[in-house]
C-alpha cells in the first residue's frame, strides 16, 4: 500500500504530495486533471512573491515540482469510491482499486455555468469567475454580477471599488444575500441590482465581451447592458459527489475537515477548495494541501 494517496492534481494536490514526499514516504497522486482549475485561467497576479504568471506556466512548474520527488503520478484517472478497510480504499473509474495508509481528498470544485450563447467563447476574455482574482483587470471599466446570493452582493461591493460600475442581475424577485450585505450594496452610488432578470447571452466583437443580453422575467422584454466583464456567481460545487455516504460533508457538499485537515474518517485527509475552508484561492489551497500532508505524517507515526 500506499503510505499517502492524493486524489486531486491542483495546487492543493501537488503541494500535498510535494510535503509527503519530502518525508520519504511512499506517495501516490491520482489526478483526473493535472493542473485543476488553474488550468483553465489566464492571468495569475495573487500567487505571493509570483508578480504576474498564467495557469499553463503555474500547472507546469507544478508538475515538475511534483515529478522532482519520488511520486507515482497518476494521471487521467477518475476516483469514483472511498472505503475505510484495514487500509483505506480508492476504487478508480478503470476498477483498478488502490490501497493506501492514509488518503489526501483534494479535487476541488467547479463553478457553476449559466450554458447561455457566448459564455464559453468569451470565457477568460470578459467572462470571469473569480473577483478576488480578476476584479483588477476590469478597472474603470463597467461590469456586470451574475447572481444576488451572498457571493454575488460580495463581489459587487468589492467590484465597486475597483470598476466604474457594477449591475447585479438577479433571476429571481428577491437578492438572497444576507440584509447587511443587501444594504451596504445599495448604499454605493456605482452598483445596481435589477431583479427578475435572466441572463441570455453574452455578447462579444470576437475578441473580447461587450455585453449582455437579459429576459426581464415580469415583462418578457428583452434588454442589452453595456459592460465589458461578467463575473458569473452562481455557485461552486465542490467535486465529492464520489463521497456522499461515505464521510462528513456540509449540506453544500463540501467536506468537513479540522485544523489539521482531517475528515470524519481516522487516516483520511482533505485540502483545497472540496473543503470547508474559506477563501478559494490558489495560495490558500496549496497551505491546506501542506497542512493535510503533514497531518496525515502524524497520523502515520502515531498508527
Ligand atoms: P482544483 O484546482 O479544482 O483541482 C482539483 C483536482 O482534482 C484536479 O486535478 C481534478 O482533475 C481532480 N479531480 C476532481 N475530481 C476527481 C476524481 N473524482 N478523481 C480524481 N481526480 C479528481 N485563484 C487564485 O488564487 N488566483 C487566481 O488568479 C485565480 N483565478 C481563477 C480563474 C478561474 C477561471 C478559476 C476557475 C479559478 C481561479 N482561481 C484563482 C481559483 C483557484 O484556481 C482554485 O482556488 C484552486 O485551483 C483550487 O485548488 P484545488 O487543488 O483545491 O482544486
Amino acid at each position: 500500500p500506499y503510505d499517502v494517496l492524493v486524489v486531486g492534481g491542483g495546487p492543493a494536490g501537488a503541494a500535498a504530495a510535494i510535503y509527503a514526499a519530502r518525508k520519504g514516504i511512499r506517495t501516490g497522486v491520482v489526478a483526473e486533471r493535472f493542473g485543476g482549475q488553474v488550468s483553465d485561467t489566464m492571468a495569475i497576479e495573487n500567487f505571493i512573491s509570483v508578480k504576474a504568471t498564467d495557469g499553463p506556466k503555474l500547472v507546469a512548474g507544478l508538475e515538475q515540482h511534483v515529478l522532482d520527488y519520488d511520486v507515482d503520478l497518476m494521471k487521467t484517472q477518475k476516483a469514483v469510491r472511498l472505503e475505510k478497510k484495514e487500509f483505506v480504499e480508492l476504487e478508480l473509474e478503470n476498477g483498478a482499486i488502490l490501497k493506501s495508509k492514509t488518503v489526501i481528498l483534494a479535487t476541488g470544485a467547479r463553478w457553476r455555468e449559466m450554458n447561455v450563447p457566448g459564455e464559453q467563447e468569451y470565457r477568460g476574455k470578459g467572462v470571469a469567475y473569480c473577483p478576488h482574482c480578476d476584479g483588477p483587470l476590469f478597472k474603470g471599466k463597467k461590469t456586470a454580477v451574475i447572481g444576488g446570493g451572498n457571493s454575488g452582493i460580495e463581489a459587487a461591493i468589492d467590484l465597486a471599488g475597483i470598476v466604474e460600475h457594477v449591475t447585479v442581475l438577479e433571476f429571481g424577485d428577491t437578492l438572497r444575500a444576507d440584509a447587511v450585505l443587501v444594504k451596504k450594496a445599495n448604499s454605493l452610488p456605482n452598483v445596481t441590482i435589477i431583479k427578475n432578470a435572466m441572463t441570455t447571452e453574452v455578447l462579444g466583437d470576437g475578441q473580447r465581451v461587450i455585453g449582455l443580453k437579459y429576459t426581464d422575467r415580469t415583462t418578457d422584454e428583452s434588454h442589452l447592458v453595456d459592460v465589458a466583464g461578467i463575473f458569473v456567481q452562481i455557485g461552486l460545487v465542490p467535486n465529492s459527489e464520489f463521497l456522499k455516504d461515505t464521510l462528513e460533508l456540509t449540506n453544500r457538499g463540501e467536506i468537513v475537515i479540522n485544523a489539521h485537515g482531517q475528515t470524519s474518517i481516522p487516516g483520511v485527509f482533505a485540502a483545497g477548495d472540496v473543503t470547508t475552508t474559506p477563501y478559494k484561492q490558489i495560495i490558500i489551497s496549496m497551505g491546506g494541501g501542506a497542512t493535510a500532508a503533514l497531518g496525515a505524517f502524524d497520523y502515520l507515526i502515531r498508527h
